[in-house]
């Protein structure tokens, strides 16, 4: 592809851009758009930017609050490569290998009525010994080295044609493929499409206790993997590929990262401001308005809200807006629960990320997303970072993280009085299935976030903890395009955009937004009077057909 150029066409004053919402895709957009040259205002209306990636202390306790796992870190690294920055000078992050561990429930399926434990292991040669051992044979083995061989394929699918430029839909993955070669065919015909992330697993590896392991790569997204599309598989390898990663200091560092890099660069970030309404005058944003009154005025909008409350909300009244609700068929992803538990013991059985596995995974996400109840027997994450930095709890304590996925916010949800009896039913799953016996009584300070929290204080579509569904077997991966056709100056960033929700992909959501903005800017595409002119603080962009995913 040929790159557009990168030289300013004029050294003026720079495009004045309003990020709504300091979440990581918002702090990633404010980055990447300052590093090119414009003027950035970030407004959030909570007291700190990162959104879900925000911290809990208590009692000498600290509990990352939403996101814990790391992967892709090479999305995070190039966002300060924007800047000419290395991330390495702004947050410590260390490889964590084994990977997860799981624990199984004896079941009659399983032959047996032990629990059992698998370790999942980024090498491939070392899972297939692994598994080699965990099931007795070579059929879960090669499985699943022929399962990381598509899941790689796959992975270079979305590099190819979904990574690092604003798509809305199947079309514009050709617009960017252009001529429809027999390369393009190939990698469409490796897409399985019509097939799901299950039935793909499952054809490689049916034993199920391997495949229920495998299936949870897409938990990332929270989408059921019996309606996901089976591209979804790619994410698999881009774990084994990349490696997961802790932050020193917590995932929390990764935003404190970036708001340093954003203030180094000039970005003005307002805490506790509240975007009400986004201003539109003849198909162009003009401003934003805040709930205090203040109308911002600028040239373009990012908007780190969730895309359909983008619509709904903050351009209610538009024909935007009324456009948009004809054609929404987006679904919410699943929500959750969080249990932040200070224990005054460690469980030495416990690595520092483990899923502690229902039985039946079919049953259990029918109950998630079918039934829209939570599930009886579900899954639980499990955190233990003092695995990796004692500091997180007081000396041979630990900041215990539990999440179980649960269905978005229905109506009739009241998880003030479902938690209490929610919350035994996870805690009796830790003790039956990973054997932490007498949790309850090691339990020093408890904390809860429910559906309910996660919907009011990230402003989130009913309580989802990962944006838009994955639903569709064949368009279920694509969701709201970055660079939005019908008002010119608006850009979407974030977990309920394009390419999903997931750190590394809101962070690279955010500076898909940024690219296609600044493009914009240097066509003179904006609405403002000042498109198409760029102050001389601009850095050499990369345009978005000019790269690879990292
Ligand atoms: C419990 C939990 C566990 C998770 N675990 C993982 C994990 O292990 N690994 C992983 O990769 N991902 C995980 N995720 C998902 C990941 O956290 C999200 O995909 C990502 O952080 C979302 O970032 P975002 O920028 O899209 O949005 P958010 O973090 O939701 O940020 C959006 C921000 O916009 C603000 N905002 C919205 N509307 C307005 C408005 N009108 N005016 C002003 N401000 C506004 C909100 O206050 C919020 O701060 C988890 C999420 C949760 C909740």
């Amino acid at each position: 592809m040929i790159a557009a150029d990168p030289q300013p066409s004029a050294k003026t004053k720079p495009q004045h851009v309003v990020v709504i919402g300091g979440g990581l895709a918002g702090l990633s957009s404010a980055c990447v758009l300052a590093a090119r040259g414009h003027r950035v205002t970030l407004c959030d209306k909570n007291d700190w930017v990162g959104g879900k990636a925000a911290v809990h202390r208590t009692n000498g306790y600290r509990f990352d609050m939403g996101p814990t796992i790391l992967t892709l870190p090479s999305v995070l690294r190039r966002v300060f490569a924007e800047a000419g920055k290395d991330m390495d000078d702004y947050v410590k992050i260390v490889p964590l290998d084994p990977q997860w561990r799981c624990f199984f429930e004896g079941t009659s399926q399983a032959g047996t009525s032990e629990n059992t434990v698998l370790d999942l292991v980024a090498d491939v040669d070392t899972m297939k010994k692994h598994l080699r051992e965990f099931t007795g044979n070579d059929t879960s083995s090669a499985g699943y080295e022929r399962f990381i061989e598509v899941s790689k394929q796959l992975h270079g699918v979305s590099d190819r044609f979904f990574f690092w430029r604003s798509i809305g839909g199947l079309a514009d993955t050709m617009e960017v493929g252009g001529a429809f070669s027999a390369a393009v065919l190939k990698d469409v015909m490796s897409l399985r499409m019509g097939r799901s992330v299950a039935s793909v697993v499952r054809s490689h590896v049916p034993e199920h206790r391997v495949s229920q392991m495998m299936d949870h790569f897409t938990q990332y997204v929270g989408s059921s993997p019996y309606a996901s599309p089976a591209v979804l598989c790619g994410i698999a390898h881009m774990q084994t590929e990349e490696g997961i990663w802790y932050p020193i200091g917590g995932t929390r560092a990764v935003p404190e990262a970036l708001a340093k890099l954003a203030g180094e660069l000039g970005v003005e970030i307002r805490t506790g401001t509240d975007i009400l309404k986004i201003e539109t005058a003849a198909g162009g944003v003009t401003g934003v308005t805040t709930a205090g009154g203040e109308t911002l005025a600028c040239d373009a909008v990012v908007s780190n809200c969730d895309a359909v409350r983008t619509y709904r909300e903050l351009l209610g009244g538009t024909p935007q807006s009324n456009a948009f609700e004809k054609k929404n068929k987006y679904e919410a992803a699943c929500s959750g629960v969080v249990l932040y538990l200070g224990l005054n013991r460690r469980y030495e059985q416990l690595l520092h990320h483990n899923f502690v596995f229902s039985k039946d995974p079919e049953v259990e996400f029918d109950w998630i997303y079918r039934k829209g109840q939570p599930a009886p027997d579900p899954t639980a994450y499990v955190c233990a970072p003092a695995v990796s930095e004692p500091g997180v709890a007081p000396e041979g304590c630990e900041s215990l993280y539990v999440l179980v996925h649960t269905p978005y916010l229905r109506p009739g949800h009241d998880w003030k009085a479902m938690l209490p009896g929610y919350r035994d039913v996870i805690l009796d799953k830790l003790e039956r299935t990973a054997g932490l016996e007498g949790i309850r009584d090691a339990i020093v300070t408890e904390d809860s976030l429910t559906p309910e929290g996660i919907h009011n204080r990230y402003r989130v579509l009913n309580g989802a903890i990962y944006g838009l569904a994955s639903h569709g077997k064949f368009l279920g991966a694509f969701k709201p395009g970055n660079r939005r056709k019908d008002l010119r100056g608006l850009y979407l960033a974030g977990g309920a955009a394009h390419p999903g929700p997931g750190m590394p992909m809101v962070l690279m959501s955010g500076w898909i937004a940024a690219d296609v903005l600044d493009q914009d800017a240097r066509d003179g595409k904006l609405p403002g009077k000042l498109a198409g002119q760029l102050d001389e603080r601009r850095s050499k962009p990369t345009t978005t057909e000019g790269v690879a995913a990292g």
